[in-house]
């Protein structure tokens, strides 16, 4: 069982991505979160990230490369943020032609509006949580409730780059919806909508494909 989510930035691909890895017992592969570890140790990747530019397709393609050679894999995995270029899509169709197959890509098809609200509402702790102080507040509204540390806005979400960010996605990851709905592997899902009806949505397809391949 292997999936693609595809959207906008700010459309909810993360907190989908980590519903689907764990009811359905899959590894969430989010690239952004693969790049946010290694800027910790690399300054041009962290001049990407502080802009919303996208890394480059060479760096972004190896880094998945290898991360698809690991065994946990085999469990199945959601794709988070990856592919978001025409040349990425293609890569990801070379590298797994003959072993693996991608089951559906997912689109979380929001409004720009919609996006940059919850974008902006966005607070992260390092621990990997993520709240919208708008909708889903920390009860400490500024700390952690899992880890009790302080929550911060990435950089990436402050408003100047925001922008930028919707830009490129216009730019170099929208066409990717034609890309795979010429390939019938698009499934729609209104990202307007709650984020438990989103995700039972997208649950409801998995589910049924499951049962289809008897899984
Ligand atoms: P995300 O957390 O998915 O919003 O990604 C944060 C940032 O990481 C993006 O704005 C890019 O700079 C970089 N990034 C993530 N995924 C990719 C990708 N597939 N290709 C290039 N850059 C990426």
């Amino acid at each position: 069982m292997n999936y693609i989510l595809l959207g906008p930035p700010g459309a909810g691909k993360g907190t989908q991505a980590k519903k689907i890895a764990k009811k359905f017992e899959i590894v969430h592969l989010s690239t952004g979160d693969m790049f946010r570890e290694a800027k910790k140790f690399d300054k041009i990747i962290n001049k990407f990230l502080v802009t919303g530019e996208l890394v480059p397709d060479e760096v972004t393609v190896d880094m998945i490369k290898n991360r698809l050679l690991k065994d946990d894999i085999k469990k199945g995995f959601v794709l988070d943020g990856f592919p978001r270029t025409l040349n990425q899509a293609q890569a990801l169709d070379l590298m797994i032609k003959s072993q693996i197959k991608i089951d559906a890509v997912f689109f979380i098809n929001v409004t720009f509006e919609e996006a940059i609200r919850r974008i902006s509402s966005r607070r992260v702790c390092s621990c990997g949580a993520s709240y919208h102080i708008a909708l889903l507040a920390s009860k400490k509204v500024k700390k952690c409730d899992f880890c009790g540390k302080e929550l911060s806005q990435r950089d990436d979400d402050k408003e100047d780059v925001v922008k930028d960010r919707i830009t490129v996605y216009e730019k170099q990851t929208k066409p990717l919806i034609e890309y795979y709905r010429n390939a019938r592997m698009l499934i729609g899902i209104n990202g307007l909508k709650e984020e438990a009806e989103v995700f039972a949505q997208i649950s409801e397809y998995i589910d049924k494909n499951k049962a289809k391949k008897g899984k």
